[in-house]
């Protein structure tokens, strides 16, 4: 599955990236001074000191942008992800699902509140409020293509689901984290029943 992205993870990573940033001013600086010095005969170091402070820094630029890039991702990456997101729900009970960032977010409930929606005495508004009380998103999203589940993992600039169905090439990567993505999905899954059910 993810043998598709190995070359391309070696070659985009930020690790290379970062080496060939250090890497390439130096080099170029070296071949530079190295020309110069044997064409004037004069010593390496000094055309090395000879050269105006603005272009270390304008060759530094690359190795500054990755580092703040990096910084960023890994900042957007950690929203919510150690969050606490409620307690483990005892007999869950799917009863719908919602598509959030491409992935498909099982919404469940539990036994106890259908139960108690069983009651006779209960409107219609009382139950859809109950089961919206109740709900929790599981933490296995599926394929939107297929429907199958999707196997996660943390890299070092993004997460990725790629689906475990042989037959389907779904994959998406994202800087949001599980426990963000399914904390939106709730909120919008619970917001489209009450506009849908509720809204006097
Ligand atoms: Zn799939």
């Amino acid at each position: 599955m993810s043998k598709k992205f190995k070359l391309h993870e070696i070659i985009l990573s930020e690790t290379v990236k970062a080496i060939l940033a250090v890497l390439l001013p130096i080099i170029l600086l070296t071949a530079y001074s190295t020309i110069i010095s044997w064409n004037y005969n004069i010593p390496i170091i000094s055309v090395m000191t000879s050269i105006p402070i603005y272009i270390y820094g304008f060759l530094c630029i690359p190795f500054i942008y990755l580092f703040v890039r990096k910084y960023y991702i890994h900042k957007k990456m950690n929203e919510g992800k150690h969050e606490h997101v409620g307690s483990i729900v005892r007999s869950p009970v799917d009863i719908d699902h919602w598509q959030y960032n491409d992935l498909i977010w099982i919404i469940r409930t539990n036994e106890y509140t259908l139960r108690k929606n069983e009651l006779p005495t209960i409107n219609e508004a009382t139950r859809i409020k109950n089961i919206l009380d109740s709900i929790t998103i599981s933490y296995e999203p599926k394929c939107p293509k297929c429907g199958a589940g999707l196997y996660f993992q943390e890299h070092d600039l993004y997460y990725s689901y790629d689906c475990v169905n042989p037959e389907c090439s779904f994959i998406k990567r994202t800087w949001e984290s599980k426990n963000k993505m399914r904390d939106i999905a709730k909120k919008q899954y619970k917001y489209s029943v009450e506009s849908k059910f509720l809204e006097k």
